[in-house]
């Protein structure tokens, strides 16, 4: 008893000569930090990097990521987990010139079992037609194309916000079964919105798409930069023009039923570097990066 209440004494004793230390050591260069993070779920990280690594290459997985300067000697990136991950943890590196890798960022992957809902729906946009069917595949080539055109820099220079805080009527990653037979996940929040409610960019962005699609009706898709994008679907009316900048708040369409959509409501869906992610991690990350 008496050991160990000297035991006590001494590791207290080292811990407020800890605290009153002046020692400060700066950051090392090219630390590794580890982060958690889940499938569907976006993380955003911070790196230091040497004047001469500046222009390296990040790669995850088997991504080449965009990532930017956040001051002297650091850089930062927004890094997605897919909603099909495998769960298993890997390491994103800085590729030099000299093809020589420097890991940054290691990631723990939690795994997460998204919840399942039945959906009643209009049987033709289930089983495609013939004429439908090329319609989609149509549009999800050009919407491929458009989504490598992405800002190497953000746009946005503030913390994302919900496009509305009415009612979340499904949240995001619930598997879909579509009329007790077709499956599939619902990649997005969607919003109760009547019809002809002004819906406003989430952050300032480009326009990068503004019409119709097959799926989500009336479509408006913001390029944020660095790969992030912001979706809004279902729309009645489209009030922003591709090409546009527009502001955070900034009225971009109308909610509405559109597209394969079994109520007037809002579909928000978050892609970032192709991963289609829960909306919230997005919020939450750009929380820390603009605190
Ligand atoms: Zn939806």
């Amino acid at each position: 008893m008496k050991y160990l209440l000297l035991l006590l004494i001494a590791t207290q004793a080292c811990a407020s000569e800890k605290k009153s230390g002046p020692v400060i050591t700066p950051p090392p260069l090219n630390e590794v930090v580890t982060v958690e993070t889940q499938p569907g779920f976006v993380r955003w990280v911070s790196f230091s990097v040497e004047p001469t690594q500046e222009d390296a290459e990040l790669w995850c997985k088997d991504q080449r990521l965009k990532h930017a300067p956040l001051g002297a000697g650091r850089r930062f990136a927004y890094i997605a987990e897919t909603y099909f991950s495998d769960s298993k943890p890997y390491s994103c590196r800085l590729v030099l010139k000299d093809k020589k890798e420097i890991p940054v960022v290691n990631f723990i992957v939690k795994p997460f079992k998204y919840k399942e809902e039945k959906l009643k729906v209009d049987y033709r946009t289930v089983k495609l037609s013939k004429k439908d069917l090329k319609r989609a595949q149509k549009e999800q080539r050009m919407l491929a194309g458009l989504y490598t055109q992405s800002a190497s820099v953000p746009y946005f220079n503030q913390a994302f916000k919900a496009p509305l805080d009415s009612h979340i009527t499904s949240i995001y990653g619930n598997r879909r079964v579509y009329n007790n037979a077709h499956k599939s996940q619902h990649l997005g929040t969607d919003y109760r919105a009547a019809i002809g409610v002004p819906i406003p960019a989430v952050n300032r962005g480009r326009v990068l798409f503004a019409g119709d699609l097959f799926y989500t009706g009336g479509t408006v898709i913001i390029d944020h930069g660095m790969d992030i994008f912001t979706v809004y679907g279902h729309l009645s009316e489209v009030k922003a023009q591709a090409g546009q900048i527009v502001n955070a708040g900034d009225i971009v369409a109308l909610s509405g039923n559109t597209g394969r959509s079994s109520g007037p409501h809002l579909h928000w869906g978050v892609k970032i570097h192709g991963h289609y992610v829960n909306g919230y991690s997005l919020i939450d990350e750009t929380k820390k990066h603009f605190p």
